[in-house]
This record gives structure tokens, sequence and C-alpha cells, in this order.
């Protein structure tokens, strides 16, 4: 590994949590105990009626072993009382807002963190990332998914599925020499845990949970989604997807992360970039391209669109290409010859309307659709106006 990376670990700094904690640490079980804890019925709780007829043959019974609560060990999180912001123990303040204030496994976050959030650009735009954060995106063969992945610019690249060179040679193409993150071989969720122990900040990619197997490909999704929670950072899970278009592995890990998405070529080959699930957004989509070069681009729409599908699922439908279904006024546009490339809409055509139009409920959340990819959004007055003339 090449030690003047940011990966550099600092195992000796990572010291175990005190018994003591430090002055100003908060803890929700350090309340004095309200009283010694007494011995209550329970403790007879197995001992027989004294007229039991079992009590004279045999004498007290009691189970061989008492059922015991099942031992788990409890890890304890220290997070900034004032941000919320996970404390990792080598630190004397918060790393976010520099606070000294420490809570064990709680906090009154009525702070917030300036830059927490960060925007990565081309379709990502429409994903506003917070810190801990973690994102799993999958799409099938070609779609584009580690190009997407690059732009978020990691610092750690755990792959499966490629070598390391055509990993760089990647990278190259799409940003300058120095956003080429380290490249770790990994087999292993182990090995994915044990690259990640070594990190000190992200994004971290791994690329992909499928490659890994089933078990070892959600084990691997598990201590991505914990380091980003842990570090304060960002990470992302490349997945495959199988025939249906779901995503390939247990069903598990779309519940992992905090945002879905999935990446595909509609049937025009224009690419989408679709946030099925996301805490921090609404869903939608965003199309992307790549130019000459294999750069990610913003693509050109040159015909005039509906906007179908349901809401979280809206695609641009080309006009007159059959299967639409909101074309309504694209179709009177074109009849009266006002129609031109560019425009968009989504309305079906009723008579009986006011306007001359009915339109879907969230007629709002396609336009703003329509109006993030370039194009002018066509309403009634727009037709209306030319036809009073
Ligand atoms: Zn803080």
């Amino acid at each position: 590994m090449n030690t003047a990376s940011p990966l550099s670990a600092r195992p000796s700094m990572l010291k175990k949590p005190s018994a003591h904690p430090p002055p100003g640490e908060r803890s929700a079980s350090a309340a004095p105990s309200p009283s010694p804890p007494r011995r209550g019925p329970s403790s007879d709780h197995w001992a027989l009626p004294p007229d039991s007829p079992l009590r004279a043959a045999s004498g007290p019974i009691r189970p061989k072993s008492a059922p015991r609560p099942p031992v788990s060990k409890v890890v304890r999180e220290h997070f900034c009382y004032r941000c919320g912001t996970p404390w990792l123990d080598q630190f004397a303040n918060c790393t976010s807002c520099g606070a000294s204030d420490r809570g064990v496994d709680e906090a009154r976050p009525l702070h917030s963190v300036e830059g927490d959030t960060k925007l990565f650009p081309g379709p990502w735009q429409m994903v506003p990332w917070p810190r801990q954060g973690a994102v799993v995106l999958a799409g099938g063969p070609g779609s584009g998914k580690s190009s997407l992945s690059a732009l978020i610019r990691p610092t750690l690249w755990l792959t499966k599925e490629q070598q390391p060179k055509p990993v760089g040679e990647m990278f190259r193409r799409l940003l300058p020499p120095e956003c080429v993150p380290v490249v770790t071989v990994v087999n292993s969720a182990e090995d994915v845990r044990n690259a990640l122990s070594k990190i000190s900040y992200g994004p971290v990619v791994v690329d992909s949970l499928t490659a890994l197997g089933l078990k070892e490909g959600l084990a691997a999704g598990l201590a991505v989604v914990e380091w980003a929670r842990r570090r304060n950072d960002r990470a992302l899970a490349i997945c495959q997807v199988i025939t249906s278009g779901d995503m390939a592995g247990y069903n598990q890990i779309p519940h992992l992360f905090d945002a879905v998405i999935f990446t595909s070529a509609d049937p025009q080959g224009v690419r989408r970039m679709q946030v099925t699930k996301s805490r921090w957004s609404a869903l939608g989509a965003s199309y992307w391209s790549f130019d000459g070069d294999g750069r990610i681009d913003t693509p050109d729409f040159d015909a005039s669109y509906s906007v179908e599908g349901k809401p979280g699922n809206y695609y641009l439908h080309p006009f007159p290409v059959r299967g639409a279904k909101w074309a309504g006024m694209l179709g009177v546009a074109a009849e009266s010859g006002d129609l031109r490339p560019g425009y968009a809409s989504a309305a079906v055509a009723a008579d009986y309307m006011p306007n001359g139009f009915l339109f879907p409920t969230d007629i709002y959340e396609r336009q703003h659709f329509a109006e993030r990819h370039g194009l002018a959004w066509l309403s009634p007055s727009d037709i209306e106006d030319r036809d009073g003339d």
C-alpha cells in the first residue's frame, strides 16, 4: 500500500474506550441508580406451592439451569452532544463542530453542521448526499455504474469486478490524475472490513456486492454502511441487476442503504439514473449520456416529449412514437402547427374540460421533471392563445 496516500492507517491512535469517561461526557447509563436491586418474588419463582403433591415426592424442584437472558456484547457509541456527529475515540473534540461535550449513545443535536451535505456532479445533482450516508447503485452490464460511481471521487475503490489497471484507465478518462483512488482487490467481506479499517476518510466505493457472492455481498454491504455511519463519511456499493431488472443479491441489501439508485439505458439509448429510495431527496430520475470521450454529459433532447410513468419513475416519451398516455396536448399542438422540438407536456385531450385537457394529478412534478432536463413546458394557454387569434 502506498503510505503517502490518505489511507495511512493509524492503529496506535485507536484506543479502547476508557472506563472513566472524560470530563464533559454525558452517559445515559451514568444516572444514579434509584435503589439497589431487590430480591423480589421472582427469586422463588420456581418453588412449588407448599401443598403441591410434587413437593412431597421430591422436595423443592428447580430446573437444572434457570433460563438466562442471552448475553450480548453491547457496543456503546459516542456522539457529539451538540450536533450528533459520531465521535471517534482518538479525537478530543467533535470533528464537525469542535464541541467538547460528548454523549454516550445519546445527543441533543440542536446545532446543524455546515457543509454536511454534498452535491456530486452529473446526474448525482439530484441526490444531496449527507455525511454518514450510504448509497447502493444497481444496473446491468455496460449501464455506466462504474463511471457514475467515479464521479463521487472516492479515495478508496474496493474491487472484485475489475483489476486495478482498467479501474485506473477509467478514472484517468473521467477525472484529473489526482482523483485516481487507491484500488484494493477484495475477495470477501473480511477483505472489505480490513481495507475500511485502514482508511481515514472517504468516500469509498465497493464494486460490486454481487461479485462477492450472496452472503459475502450482504456482509460487505453492511460493512460499508457501518463504516459510513461511524466514520461520518460516505460510501457507495455497486450491485448487478437480475433479468427482471431487480437488484441482485439478498432482499436486505436495499434496506441497509439510505438511497437506492438504478441506472439503465432507455429504449432511445439515453441513460437514466433513477432514485427508487432516498432518505434525503425526492424520488425521480435524471438523464445522462456519455460524450465522444467517454465522459458523462447532459443528453440533447431534440424532439418533444410527453412525461410518462409513475411518480418516482418518470420518463420522457418522444412524440409521436406510439405507447404514450399523456401526449394529448402534443397532438393538438402538432395538428395546429404549433409544435416545435424541445417541448414537453402531460395531458389527455378532453373536450368536456374547460380548457380542453385532462391533466394527471402529479402535473407539477412532471413539469419539474421535464424542465430539469431542459425542456420547455407546454400548457393549454400556449395553444389557446393561438386558437383565439
Ligand atoms: Zn459536533
